[in-house]
């Protein structure tokens, strides 16, 4: 199996000889191979970018938004394909990708078809002075678009998307991890009748590819998802090349649950909240704060639900979690139980790596939940991204909200209440850019989604999007 680039409409190989392996993580095996491009490779996809860009951003929005939505059609039509693709090289489990990631990548094509033709701009009359300001919303032009490995056409698809409907052309590059997805969509755009050039798919390493996309002194606007540490030194490289950056960085969320809680309803949703995508998610809520009064029933519920949680091949039905996305990271994640024991924390359930059947050397673990006596601690402060949460308990309303924001992280949180007053009062003094009051991730592609404090800067979603996927240039005329 050959991962190409994708460059000016068609499949290509890379410049250099340089080869990379691609890891199907439920049997840890090497599946395949993805190029790592060098800056030669980038250019040639930035000049194919230059080129479309006059033809597209000035094809009509009738007739982009029609080719975003056959692309979104053809991602339905192709789901089984892409779901098993996605699987495959990420690890998670089938029916996840068959009911959350190829189906959203799906609808952010769709979504982003439609937004577009209802896009606007503002108009501002002078009465005294006889002037009209009128703003103009043009494309950029050649954007870079970089996204992470946890939900692959997911978040490759929230990106280009807008950018395609704004009227820009792209280079994108999907993480290095699990670029078989994004490659297998280079074929569904050719069909619905993307122009060539318009999105360039260029495969590697953050160090050398990425690296080489967002020096490019020609190449914009930035829209990064990733990890925080990526982001600050992205942020750093595109800064003095004043380019517009949107960077979605790490979370370190707080799930904070009341005593007056629909108590079943958020013991349901709090072990997805916890779990999902064997935590990997951004969004995952991996601190758990729990009112004193209903702690000890809370905790013997949560450990009795989350026992009940099959870790297996991702594609078996049954499956609630399947592998992580590669050794390193299991490691990585691991090394937390580790600091965990060293710091006598008690472990209520899990910790522990395993062996699944006709799983070979894949990279499995129990999810796993530790009870933490402080909100100081390594594991209530950094990001772990895998399948482990935290419980603490806590006093009262002041405390739940100190904690909650105690983290340079702020990306989204979760408040479990029925008490209006204190759910609108959590909902102010959240520094996150999200906040759901009794539920979790559920999502409105019109809403600005993004995060506060380490957790990035700038806004995806709906018009916000399209505002940073374009350039606003003000028109005044005096009409005297
Ligand atoms: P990462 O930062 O290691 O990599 C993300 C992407 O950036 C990859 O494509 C990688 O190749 C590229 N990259 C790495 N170095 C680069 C460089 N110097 N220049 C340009 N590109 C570079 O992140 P990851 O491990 O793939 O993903 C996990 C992280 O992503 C977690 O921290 C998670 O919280 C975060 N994430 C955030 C959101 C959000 O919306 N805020 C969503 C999903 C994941």
């Amino acid at each position: 199996m050959t991962i190409k680039n994708y460059i000016n409409g068609a499949y290509c190989m890379p410049s250099s000889q340089d080869w990379l392996d691609v890891i199907n993580p439920s049997v840890g095996e090497i599946y395949g191979q993805l190029p790592n491009s060098n800056r030669e490779d980038v250019q040639l996809a930035y000049e194919a970018a230059k080129k479309a860009f006059p033809e597209w951003s000035k094809t009509s929005v009738e007739k982009r938004s029609a080719i975003l939505a056959k692309i979104a059609d053809l991602i339905e039509d192709n789901l089984e394909v892409l779901a098993k693709a996605e699987s495959m090289d990420n690890g998670k489990p089938l029916s996840l990708a068959k009911t959350v990631d190829i189906p959203r990548a799906a609808t952010n094509f769709r979504f982003f078809s439609q937004a577009i033709t209802q896009f606007y701009s503002e108009s501002h009359e002078q009465i005294a002075a006889k002037s009209i300001n009128f703003t103009l919303r043009q494309p950029i032009g050649v954007v870079g678009c970089i996204s992470p490995w946890n939900l692959p056409l997911y978040l490759f698809t929230w990106k280009i998307a807008p950018a395609l409907a704004a009227g820009n052309c792209v280079l994108a590059k999907p993480s290095e991890v699990t670029p078989y997805t994004a490659f297998l969509l280079a074929e569904l755009c050719s069909k619905a009748g993307l122009p060539k050039g318009v999105l360039n798919i260029v495969n590697g390493l953050g160090s050398s590819t990425g690296q080489a996309i967002v020096e490019h002194p020609n190449i914009k606007a930035i829209s990064f998802t990733g990890g925080t540490k990526t982001g600050a030194h992205i942020a750093r490289t595109a800064a003095p090349l004043f380019k517009k950056l949107s960077l979605e960085l790490g979370g370190k969320n707080p799930n904070i649950i009341f005593a007056d809680c629909d108590y079943d309803k958020m013991l349901t949703t709090t072990v997805k909240s916890a779990f999902a995508n064997q935590g990997q998610i951004c969004l995952c809520g991996s601190r758990i704060f729990v009112e004193a009064s209903m702690y000890e029933q809370f905790k013997t519920d949560f450990v009795k639900k989350v026992k009940q949680l099959k870790v297996g091949l991702p594609s078996k039905e049954d499956s609630d979690l399947g592998a992580l996305v590669s050794e390193d990271h299991l490691e990585k994640v691991l090394s937390y139980v580790e600091k965990a024991k060293q710091e006598k924390m008690n472990i209520l359930y899990g910790g522990e790596k395993l062996t699944i059947e006709n799983g070979k050397n894949g990279y499995y673990m129990q999810p796993t939940i530790i009870e933490v006596s402080s909100n100081d601690c390594i594991l209530n402060q950094e990001e772990i991204f895998g399948p482990i949460v935290t419980l603490m308990a806590f006093e009262n309303d002041k405390e739940a909200l100190a904690l909650a924001n105690t983290t340079s992280y702020g990306l989204s949180a979760t408040v479990w209440t029925n008490n209006l007053k204190r759910s609108l009062h959590f909902s102010e003094h959240l520094e996150t850019g999200i906040v759901w009051v009794n539920s979790w991730m559920q999502r409105d592609l019109r809403t600005p989604f993004g995060g506060q404090k380490n957790s990035g800067v700038g806004r995806e979603g709906g018009f916000e999007v399209l505002r940073f996927f374009t350039e606003a240039k003000n028109i005044c005329i005096n009409y005297e």
